[in-house]
């Protein structure tokens, strides 16, 4: 098998200099002055896509800024795959936290500094050149590849799931490769397999007609606040598990192989607490904490409202108090089950005197492509190899709503191969990507399509 190693090697100051031109283009998206750079970003990758060979390349509009498509069918009736990336930009401000200007693109220590470096530009970038390496080696691509470069992921791809619903058979493939996720940690080949989902909802509970005097009333008159409190702490057991009855029933459990994978990890319990500056890790017992960021699900209070909240005393029974609260969810929850559970628990528990609204604010499942999936597999096999080093199986504990919609509207499983690393600053100044990944992570990228083609052929 050819890996493109020597082409890669050849022709990477070349490569260099035009992803810095591509990075010199200002895409953010959040800002509407920058729309007409919105759109020489989608230019220049459809030029560049065609230059390297690709075929059918089209800027289409969906509303909002266009997409890039473009495609390559090498292989009649074998496996197809679509790449998803984005050629928009966090905005750049605090600028003067930059060490240099975010679009004038600098190479300090084996690290590419400017915004979009590493997510996404960057990383689309790096699927570009490995396609341009196998036409240059080989003549043709092992598999066939569908491009969509979208430029509104960090505005929330508002107009992506329209437009994936309505181009359903341009879009179809057997997987969705995503490169736009960090490694576990520097040195360490790793591929991201689940996401969690969160499904949200308001609480609020009322009293009498309107606050009260505590000297007239207090005693009599129930108090929303602490109506509320207690009801709030009625959803976690004392030993940090939710108490909502049914909450776990959806749950798919963690196997052996994915327990063992995250505890080789050495994730260290006692360096997250000196991250968070705290003394203990609550949550639910019987998971380390990794298994509990990762795979467990969670329920959050993220507000309390309601009150007197002003300077000094003010004797006063409160009669509305609220709370926001989420849940990160994990696989195969169902978030409006979830929310139903919730619901019924929190109806159930709802102190006396007081009036209880429940306010569901939506939700989206977790997404999971198993880790015994032939894209899988043949994932991991390319980033061992690449990097010379094994393999390891990780999750986050984020969301990624764009591999929800894949999944919902496409039906298709999604790898997530990314090359970032969490200390690169994304969204933030001085974004910056290290090299290394950049170099390795197209030589796994480069195998990753040989593997699929023999894994899913
Ligand atoms: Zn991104």
């Amino acid at each position: 098998m050819r890996d493109g190693d020597a082409y890669l090697k050849e022709h990477r100051d070349e490569h260099l200099s035009q992803l810095m031109d591509l990075l010199r283009i200002p895409s953010i998206s959040a800002l509407s002055e920058h729309k007409p750079d919105m759109r020489r970003t989608a230019e220049w990758l459809a030029a560049e896509m065609r230059r390297i060979g690709l075929t059918r390349v089209e800027i289409m509009e969906t509303g909002g800024n266009p997409v890039v498509y473009a495609e390559r069918a090498d292989n009649p009736g074998g496996p197809t795959a679509l790449i998803y990336g984005h050629y928009d930009v966090q905005p750049v401000d605090p600028l003067d936290l930059w060490v240099t200007p975010p679009f004038e693109p600098e190479i300090r220590d084996g690290k590419l500094y400017a915004r979009g470096a590493s997510d996404d530009k960057g990383q689309v970038f790096m699927h570009l050149k490995v396609i341009e390496a196998m036409l240059a080696e080989e003549g043709r691509l092992p598999v066939n590849l569908k491009l969509l470069i979208e430029g509104e992921e960090e505005v929330g791809s508002e107009n992506l799931e329209r437009f994936i619903a309505e181009h359903r058979d341009l879009l179809k493939a057997d997987v969705v490769v995503i490169s736009d996720t960090a490694l576990y940690a520097r040195g360490v080949p790793s591929l991201t397999y689940a996401l969690r989902g969160l499904a949200a909802l308001e609480v609020h509970v009322t009293g009498a007609k309107g606050d009260l005097h505590s000297g007239a009333f207090g005693g009599a008159a129930p108090n929303a606040a602490q109506a509320l409190v207690r009801l709030l702490a009625t959803l976690h057991r004392p030993d940090g598990g939710i108490a909502v009855a049914g909450f776990y029933e959806q749950v798919r459990p963690l196997s052996q192989e994915e327990r063992d994978a995250f505890s080789a990890l050495g994730f260290s319990e006692e360096a997250l607490m000196a991250d968070l500056g705290v003394s203990a890790l609550p949550g639910e017992p019987g998971f380390t904490a990794l298994e509990r960021l990762w795979a467990r699900p969670t329920l959050e209070i993220n507000g309390i409202f309601g009150g007197f909240q002003g300077e000094g005393t003010k004797t006063v029974i409160p009669a509305r108090a609220g709370a926001k609260i989420t849940c990160r969810l994990v696989p195969d929850q169902d978030p409006e089950r979830v929310l139903d559970a919730i619901e019924a628990h929190l109806k159930a528990n709802c102190p006396p005197g007081v009036k209880l609204e429940i306010r569901r604010m939506g939700g989206a499942p977790a997404a999971m492509t198993p880790i015994d999936h032939p894209a899988i597999r043949a994932a991991m096999q390319a980033l061992s190899e690449a990097y010379g080093a094994e393999a390891r199986f990780i999750r986050t504990g984020g969301s990624i709503p764009v591999v929800g919609t894949f999944g919902r509207v496409l039906g298709t499983p999604c790898v997530l191969m990314g090359f970032g690393l969490e200390e690169e600053n994304f969204h933030a100044p001085n974004e910056h990507f290290h090299l290394e990944n950049f170099d390795t992570g197209m030589r796994a990228l480069y195998r990753f399509w040989h593997h699929l083609a023999e894994t899913m052929k």
